[in-house]
């Protein structure tokens, strides 16, 4: 089957003038295209992509259809407790929004400790499950097109979706229009900063251990990479106030370490790197955010007018 491709322009500045970076397979649909850096605002997209249909069409097939029951119920869970506690820290209770609920794990976890939880998902078979097996209210479809009311939710979280949107900027600029004045938006995305520096860094790996051939690149290629510059600088366009950009807690499964290194050392490896990133960060006083995975916080101003 063939896949019509079509440029876009930088869903932050709107400029179409960028330079070529290099060849990536874009995750989780698995087709290889362009990886480009916006001229004027730097950041860093897939372009040339499918279209917003056929993408679509192929991230349900790949991360739905193939999603394992075991990994939602068992490791991931223990990362959106992390998760949940870092939130926690900044609000103990309210409503919440989940952008990107998925099968609703997150959403199950938090309406438990009595938090009023909604959720949005674009998939039907995803939402469905959400619905069913925990009784959650859950909008089928995506930020630009559920109606929501205007300044309603304590805390908005959106865990690994920005960067996977088609046009992540218009998102945000309504994601910011739910949230009450003083509420805080939590993301968790692909830190570009790390992944493009182990897709250049690969070819090493294989030269000096030649059984790295026969196992993918364990790198995460989104439709759009952000950087801490880049996503801080968007937020702060769109009206968000004091934006704390950190290294995530990792996922302990991930499929591209898995399937070489088996459950124990790939979940070994992924704290080994999480440790890393935050010495790293200690280390460079907060200026180094090198980790596989960024945690965002940012809040609505208290006198916010939209
Ligand atoms: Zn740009």
């Amino acid at each position: 089957m063939t896949i019509d491709l079509v440029p876009v322009p930088c869903s932050a500045c709107q400029s179409s003038q960028v330079r070529t970076l290099d060849f990536v397979r874009l995750s989780p649909i698995g087709i290889t295209s362009t990886l480009v850096r916006c001229r004027s605002c730097g950041l860093v997209y897939v372009s040339p992509r499918p279209t917003r249909e056929a993408e679509q069409a192929l991230y349900a097939k790949a991360y739905y259809e193939t999603a394992d029951q075991e990994v939602w119920d068992g490791p991931r869970l223990e990362l959106f407790r992390r998760l949940l506690a870092a939130m926690e820290r900044r609000q103990p209770h309210g409503e919440l929004l989940d952008v990107g609920c998925g099968k609703g794990h997150f959403l199950k976890i938090a309406g438990d400790r009595g938090w009023g939880v909604t959720g949005i998902e674009p998939s039907h078979a995803a939402g469905n499950h959400a619905r069913q097996a925990f009784g959650l209210r859950v909008l089928e479809g995506e930020a630009a097109t559920v109606e929501l009311p205007p300044n309603y939710f304590n805390v908005i979280v959106a865990w690994n979706v920005i960067d996977q949107l088609y046009d992540p900027a218009p998102a945000l600029e309504r994601i910011y229009t739910w949230l009450r004045p003083g509420g805080w938006l939590g993301l968790r995305l692909s830190n570009v900063e790390f992944h493009w520096r182990l897709h250049r860094f690969w070819p090493i790996v294989r030269r000096l251990w030649p059984k790295a051939v026969q196992y993918r690149e364990p790198t995460v290629f989104h439709l759009t990479m952000f950087s801490p510059a880049t996503i801080i600088a968007l937020l702060r366009r769109v009206g968000w106030q004091r934006v704390m950009v950190r290294n995530s807690p990792l996922d302990p499964y991930v499929e591209d370490l898995v399937q070489p290194l088996g459950r124990t050392r790939a979940a070994r490896l992924q704290r080994g790197l999480y440790g890393a990133a935050q010495c790293a960060w200690a280390c460079s006083l907060g200026r180094w955010v090198v980790g596989p995975s960024l945690l965002i916080w940012a809040r609505k101003p208290k006198d916010a007018k939209r």
